[in-house]
This record gives C-alpha cells, structure tokens and sequence, in this order.
C-alpha cells in the first residue's frame, strides 16, 4: 500500500496519455502527425521547456467535447489512486481550450463529471483549480474569470502558469484581487525558472497562500526566513524539475535542503504523463534518488494535507493526517 497523499499540483491537461490521446483523436477524428503511440511516445522525450509546450498544446486538440475531458480526469484519477492520493486539487487552463473554440463550460462540466464520482470510485477527493495563462494578457485573465462565474461552485482557486521569465506575478493584479472578492482560493507559479523575486510578489501582490514550485527561493535567505515563519506551503515537482532542466539532475535537487531549513514542502507531479511520473513515483525517485528517510517522507505526506484547501471539512483533513501517521513503510 502506497503513503497516503494530497496531490496540489497537477496540470490535468498534462495527463494525456498517448494511448489516451490517440483513442480521443480516432473519436474526435482529429489527424495526429503521429504514426502510433510509439512514436507520440517517442515524441514525449522533449529536450526543453519550449519542446515541451508545442507537443503540450498540440495534443489538447484532441480534447473536444464533455466526455473527453470526464475521460481525461477519470484515467488521472485512476492512476492517482493506485499511486496513493487521496486528496488532488486538480489545475486546468481554460484560455488554451477557450481558444481553439471549446467553451468553459465544456470543460468544466466534463472534469466534474469525473470528480463528482471520484469518491466512490477511486476513494479520492477532489476539487478545481483554474488557472490562467502568464504569457497570455491581464485582460485575458479577466475574461476567463468573468467566463468562469457561472461555475464557480465547482471552482476552489485560481492559478497562474505557464512561461515564466517576463510575466511577473503584478502583470495580474487586478484579476486575483477580483478573484479574492468571489472567495477563491489563491495561489501562483513562482521562482521555477523566474527569480526569487516572483515569489515576493506572488505573496505580496497576488496574496497568494501557496505558492507552485518555489525552488529559487533558495537563493534568497530573507525570503526562505518568511516562508518558513509565514508557513507558505511550496508544491515541488521533483521529476518536472529535473525534465525542464531547473536542477540538473535529480541528485542536485534542493529538496532535502529546503525541509532542512524548515519550509513547508510537498511533493507532486506536475505533468505527469511528460515528466516520467505520477505522485508515487516523484515519491518514489526521491527517496531513492535523494536519499530520504521514512520519518522525511511522512513529513511530505502530512504537508501535502495540512497545504491541501480542507478548510470547508476539517474532519476529513484529520482524517487523512492520521492515515499518514499510522503508515507503515513496507
Ligand atoms: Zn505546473
């Protein structure tokens, strides 16, 4: 039996499976410049973040209608749960569905036509976090939050992600101070491959509670001294890292510093069907990899719970916190 977890941070477009992604293209009849999944597969050994980004994009076009995305949610989810998660704040990106012509609303209902049934099928509870591009425009950002009202029972937070460097956190001022007024839940991509200071601005500007990625603060003593005495959650992404070449390799990863110093980290995957692993398996690489010991990786699995947006059921946080506590390593 694996650790018990909360997963915060997984894309669900970042999930496509190329077996999935060919059964959706044959039904949708959408031609992939792919002969078979070998090959798509092949094509998932990307060697740079742009690499990665054109095949990402490329791929959601296979995604059209309520049912692909029940069918995308509903493979993650099973895969998740076999992996352990028992908690999964699920992110999505409405702006790169809105724009090839796919409502939000279609989008919406068919993840939750998934996640409504989450529970009883995989045991795992779920909610939404909707996030909005940075390389896209504020008044864009704004658009999708005014598209989004109609669904906001369903919507727990807004994010931020996609390319970094030249998109600071105050290009979207307005739209999270106008998410906060709708009782969303806040948090943002900071300081993968932007500087320390995206991570500042991302707590001060956007009021952020958690902040995704996070590891660059590591340069910045003051900033890791906040984050520490402010208990500001960071979702890494050990496997994505190391994929994306923000570590060099796994080995380099601050990790095992960063729970030295005290901060509050979790462990998740990202992209799991491009960076090489789900949940477990991050779990899994750097307990190997990084050498962490049992009572380290308990830690991880209690911090997933306690960043996790419970607050409307403390009852069930309680409850998963103690499955961490009563786990027995095999
Ligand atoms: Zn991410």
């Amino acid at each position: 039996m694996p650790l018990p977890k909360a997963e915060l941070h997984l894309h669900i477009e970042g999930t496509l499976e190329p077996e999935l992604a060919f059964a959706l293209a044959a039904r949708n009849e959408v031609a992939l410049p792919y002969a078979d999944t070998d090959e798509l597969r092949e094509a998932y050994r990307f060697e740079d973040l742009q690499s990665f980004l054109n095949l990402y994009y490329e791929l959601m076009a296979v995604l059209r209608t309520e049912r692909d995305f029940e069918d995308l949610a509903d493979a993650y989810l099973a895969r998740a749960a076999a992996q352990g998660v028992r908690h999964a704040e699920i992110f999505f990106d409405p702006q790169a569905h809105i724009a090839r012509g796919v409502a939000m609303g279609t989008v919406v209902e068919g993840l939750w036509r998934a996640l409504a049934r989450s529970e009883d099928t995989y045991g795992v509870s779920t909610q939404l976090i909707m996030c909005f591009l940075r390389d896209e425009s504020a008044e864009s950002a704004r658009e999708t939050l005014e598209a989004a009202k109609p669904y906001l029972d369903r919507i727990v937070g807004v994010g931020l992600d996609s390319a970094e460097v030249g998109h600071p956190p105050a290009k979207f001022r307005e739209v999270y101070q106008a998410a906060a007024g709708l009782g969303l839940r806040r948090v943002a991509h900071a300081g993968e491959e932007g500087p320390p200071s995206y991570i500042v601005e991302a707590l001060d500007v956007l009021g952020v509670e958690r902040v995704d990625h996070g590891l660059r603060c590591m340069e910045d003593e003051a900033l890791v001294e906040r984050l520490v005495r402010e208990r500001v959650p960071l979702t890494l992404c050990p496997l994505s890292n190391v994929r994306l070449r923000a570590v060099d390799a796994l080995a380099d990863h601050p990790l095992p510093a960063m729970l030295d110093a005290g901060l509050l980290c979790t462990v998740n995957s990202d992209d799991p069907a491009y960076f090489g692993g789900y949940a477990g398996d991050n779990f899994d690489a750097v307990r190997s990899t990084l050498g962490l010991g049992e009572e380290r990786l308990r830690e991880l699995a209690r911090n997933s719970f306690l960043a996790s947006f419970l607050e409307h059921d403390e009852e069930r946080r309680a409850r998963y916190l103690a499955e961490v506590e009563a786990y027995e390593f095999g």
